[in-house]
């Protein structure tokens, strides 16, 4: 096995060395977790559903040391961290109903009774990106064990911390030995074998376009599942009707929030022409206002990018000042620190139509609905976007227009574990949360018992 130094993105500190999955360690797991899946399918719906209960409370009585772990690790501010380790108890909680709940049907048909069950695939593979750890982790174990599924899980190289922590916790709160491990490695390792042993039949994936494409011609081999939650590079569209400060004072947190490390992120801003000028001159206080910072400061609302590797690649994107129109603060000194960044670059420049993946956000003017529409959809994307009008007929037209698969009006949420997440488009296959997602990791099976007629 070789190992992996996690570094604090905030001070460039090495915070410790995990050990590396190979090839075989990652079968070997992978036939545990078969074992422990068959038992796990046999236990009681009930009994299943307390288990997830307890998961649920112990990661409950570990919220803080979640969050402080997720700090050092990740660079997250300690309010949001706290908000993400509260997230996957919820999460755990809304899913542990599901064990009593996945109900099949009975179909009218002659010559006896028909009914369907939803059974359990067996071992779903479930691959995580850097930049929530913690919470998609949980969108991808908690309903695939809550429908009677094993779980391995491979979290991004930089960001294990959590994720290692999530699978002591659950195995420590009553899950069977096996059930849902988690296996820290690289992507072309680890992550890869998910996709070529046979035992896994389930793949759920979030990061890059790039990756999940080359995931999903190799599963199709063996016809194996795959949900793919991918890229965005979303559109927050302004309308001149809407309540502009309200628009403007929320925009950074829409785009900054995670130091724009958010697939979410609304990292176009669309500003009717008519109130562009007006729109940026409330933008600007509002950019300078984002306390960037020590991420363990209760106060501060963005932290450092992940890596030094990421920084460089954001970077990248803001290579001179000719597109930029004004920015943010960031310390200097140790830390992958890059400051809130606002660009007015061309419609068809490569800041206008890539996903950075950090705190830069463009913005770009447009006349009337259909131009904001168009403007929107020209992208490969559709995974989110905000719409922001005082008029409901609008807000519904423009809402079913735009080709995305999570839309906010006058707000910037895109998740809520209760409804369903994912993309249109190249940013990605399926959806996770909400009532659904458990029978995401089920197969439908059919069954006919013949009954003779009365005599
Ligand atoms: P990435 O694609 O580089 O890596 C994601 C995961 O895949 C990592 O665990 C990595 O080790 C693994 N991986 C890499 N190569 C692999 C391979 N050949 N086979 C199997 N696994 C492999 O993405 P990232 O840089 O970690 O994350 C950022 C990206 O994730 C952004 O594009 C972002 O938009 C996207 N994302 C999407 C969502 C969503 O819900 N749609 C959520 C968060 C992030």
């Amino acid at each position: 096995m070789s190992s992996y130094t996690v570094i604090n993105p905030a001070t460039e500190e090495a915070v410790t060395d995990v050990e590396l999955f190979d090839v075989e360690g990652t079968d070997d797991a992978i036939a545990r977790a078969s074992d422990a899946q068959r038992a796990w399918a046999r236990r009681a719906p009930a009994e299943r559903a307390q288990t997830l209960r307890d998961f649920a409370a112990a990661v409950d009585a570990d919220v803080e040391a979640l969050a402080q772990l997720e700090t050092l690790n990740s660079g997250h501010p300690i309010g949001q961290a706290r908000w993400e380790a509260g997230h996957v108890r919820d999460v755990l909680t809304y899913y542990s109903a599901a064990p009593e709940r996945l109900f099949g049907k009975q179909i009218p048909v002659a010559g006896g009774l028909d009914v369907t069950f939803h059974e359990p695939l067996g071992v779903v593979g479930v691959i995580t990106p850097w930049n929530f750890p913690m919470t998609i982790a949980a969108w991808g174990f908690a309903p695939a064990l809550a429908a009677g599924n094993a779980v391995v899980l491979k979290p991004a190289e930089w960001t294990p911390l959590t994720s290692m922590r999530l699978a002591e916790i659950g195995l420590e709160a009553g899950l069977p030995d096996g059930l849902f491990q988690v296996l820290p490695g690289h992507g072309s390792v680890v992550g890869d074998r998910f996709v070529t042993n046979q035992t896994v039949r389930k793949v759920v994936f979030t990061g890059s376009t790039a990756v999940g494409k080359k995931i999903m011609a190799k599963s199709a081999d063996q016809v194996k599942r795959v949900t793919l939650e991918l890229g965005g590079k979303s559109a927050n569209i302004v309308f001149a009707d809407s309540d502009l400060e309200k628009a403007a004072a929320s925009a950074p947190a829409g785009v900054f929030d995670n130091a724009g490390q958010d697939c979410c992120a609304r990292s176009r801003i669309l500003v009717e022409r008519s109130v562009y000028d007006r729109f940026m001159e409330l933008l600007e206080p509002a950019v300078a206002k984002v306390a960037v910072g020590d991420p363990r400061d209760e106060a501060t609302e963005m932290g450092p990018l992940v890596s030094a590797k990421h920084h460089a690649q954001v970077s990248s994107y803001v290579p001179d000042e000719s597109q930029v129109a004004f920015r943010g603060s960031a310390p200097t000194g140790a830390g992958y620190w890059f400051a809130p960044t606002v660009l007015t670059p061309g419609r068809d420049d490569r800041t206008a139509t890539e996903e950075i993946f950090g705190p830069v956000v463009t913005v770009l003017p447009f006349d009337g609905e259909a131009d904001a529409v168009s403007l929107a959809n020209a992208t490969e994307y559709g995974l989110s976007g905000s719409i922001w009008t005082r008029d409901v007929g609008r807000a519904l037209r423009v809402s079913r227009a735009v080709e995305a698969g999570n839309l906010s009006v006058n707000s910037h949420s895109s998740v809520r574990y209760t409804t369903p997440f994912g993309g249109f488009k190249q940013s990605g296959l399926g959806r996770e949360l909400g009532p659904d997602a458990p029978l995401s990791f089920t197969d439908t099976k059919n069954v006919f018992i013949a009954v003779e007629e009365l005599s």
